[in-house]
């Protein structure tokens, strides 16, 4: 059995921005990035707007703006994003600040999908002429700490650091090896609410700035915002005892060819729940499974129109008369988000779309759609044992499944982090 110097598990944002730090430095050192899909690379895959300014992408129990800057430095030297310009900020922002909502000036690039799958092949070519290898495909199992080998779905690996980078979407995978090797942790907020989508003119701020992000009152927020080729998606999730469920999500194509003049985002309302609720990834599933059972096993949607009048949205709804544009997420079921949606979680959420309407106005036109679950879960927060989030010895935890990022960037920068504890502990 080969000893690998590292192996990475995800090749995601995180992964590869580690892997990127620990070749620069240590040239010569043995990396291999096992991934179980069959494709690099993780979330670069999705839409591609990256975010250059603390704290979008840090969660700040890790990371202060100080530490975020310095790494935020290094993650732009790789990446190299042309910025976008923004234009009228002070005029929203003073709209915004007298609705007691924060407007956030942000640095950005957006690639699109496609132009993330340019971005991915790129980075794995120059990553490859450094000597790192990649197994697709290959997905991990289990830890055995002691004895140091990662066990996958085709063989077991020796490693001398492991790096763990699986996402959000692996982060089952991070709680089962948190939970077998004894790493202590604590539960970790969750983020819910839906994903807007309406015509471009009716939110037409993002001509002047690509994913503006509003902090409302009431932990809510907007996010991921996508525009002009935008496009409604779902994402599959399995819960703890085998269920399935959707949680919707949104990205945008770079190419003209695929413009609809539509924009899409998502309201998110960060939760955290306290003593007694025991898990509250539990707590999100099962908001989750509540949404798939009254959606005939597909995300809700609803028009603003029918919600403000208390309806329910029907397959009638949906048509070309009143409404001139068609949902980009096929197949979701027309139904009434406020049968499902916890209320404080919605009427918080409906708050801030009222004063998101009075700072740009447009959004709450009855054609609006709002798309319900959106969801975003993290693994439990590990303690960690030194600042590199090294969580045992060499053994190391990041980005979105463990809770130390959330972006792009964010993700990117604690692959950076990590690999610097490596360095300076084997230098
Ligand atoms: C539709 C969509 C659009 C998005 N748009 C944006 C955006 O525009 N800007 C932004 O900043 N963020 C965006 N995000 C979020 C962004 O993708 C994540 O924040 C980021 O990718 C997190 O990086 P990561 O490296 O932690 O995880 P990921 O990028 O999710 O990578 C994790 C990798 O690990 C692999 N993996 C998981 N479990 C295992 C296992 N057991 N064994 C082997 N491999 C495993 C996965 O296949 C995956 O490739 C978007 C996400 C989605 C889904």
């Amino acid at each position: 059995m080969s000893n690998w110097d590292c192996i990475i598990v995800g090749s995601g944002p995180a992964g590869l921005g580690a892997a990127f730090y620990l070749t620069d430095n240590k040239p010569g050192i043995k990396i291999l990035i096992i991934d179980k899909e069959k494709y690099s690379t993780g979330g670069l895959r999705n839409d591609c707007k990256m975010n250059f300014t603390f704290p979008i992408g840090f969660p700040l129990e890790y990371w202060t703006k100080d530490r975020a800057e310095y790494y935020l430095e290094k993650v732009q030297k790789i990446l190299s994003p042309p910025h976008m310009e923004k234009f009228n900020l002070d005029i929203y922002q003073k709209r915004a600040e007298n609705l007691g909502t924060q407007l956030l000036s942000v640095k950005q690039s957006h690639l699109g999908t496609d132009g993330g799958l340019r971005l991915i092949k790129e980075l794995v070519a120059r990553l490859e002429s450094r000597g790192v290898e990649f197994s697709l495909g290959e997905e991990a199992v289990s830890i055995n700490e002691e004895k140091k080998i990662l066990t996958t779905n085709q063989t077991e690996r020796k490693y001398e650091n492991i790096i763990i980078s699986p996402g959000r979407k692996g982060f089952k995978f991070l709680q089962n090896v948190m939970n077998s090797i004894d790493i202590p942790y604590v539960d970790n907020i969750v983020d819910i609410g839906i994903r807007v989508e309406t015509q471009l003119d009716l939110y037409p701020i993002v001509k002047d700035y690509y994913d503006p992000k509003f902090l409302f009152p009431g932990k809510v927020r907007t996010f991921c915002t996508n525009s002009k080729a935008a496009y409604v998606v779902q994402e599959k999730y399995t819960t703890s005892d085998g269920d399935n469920y959707y949680s919707v999500n949104g990205h945008a194509w770079s190419d003209p060819g695929k413009e609809n003049n539509l924009v899409n985002f998502a309201m998110l309302r960060t939760l955290k729940l306290t003593k007694p609720v025991a898990s509250g990834q539990k707590f999100a599933e099962i908001l989750g499974l509540q949404a798939q059972l009254c959606g005939g096993g597909r995300p809700i949607m609803q028009r603003v129109g029918d919600f403000r009048l208390g309806k329910r949205s029907r397959k009638e709804t949906f048509n070309n008369d009143l409404y001139n544009f068609q949902p980009t997420l096929k197949g979701c079921t027309p139904g009434d988000i406020s049968l499902i949606m916890p209320n404080k979680i919605l009427r918080s959420i409906w708050k801030s779309m009222k004063i998101l309407d009075t700072i740009t106005p447009g959004i709450l036109h009855p054609s609006t759609i709002m798309y319900y679950p959106e969801i975003k879960m993290y693994a439990n927060k590990p303690e960690f044992i030194d600042e590199y989030f090294q969580a045992k010895k060499d053994m190391y935890l990041i980005g979105d499944g463990a809770g130390t990022s959330r972006g792009i960037t964010g993700a990117w920068a604690s692959g950076i982090r990590a690999a610097e504890g490596i360095v300076k502990k084997i230098s």
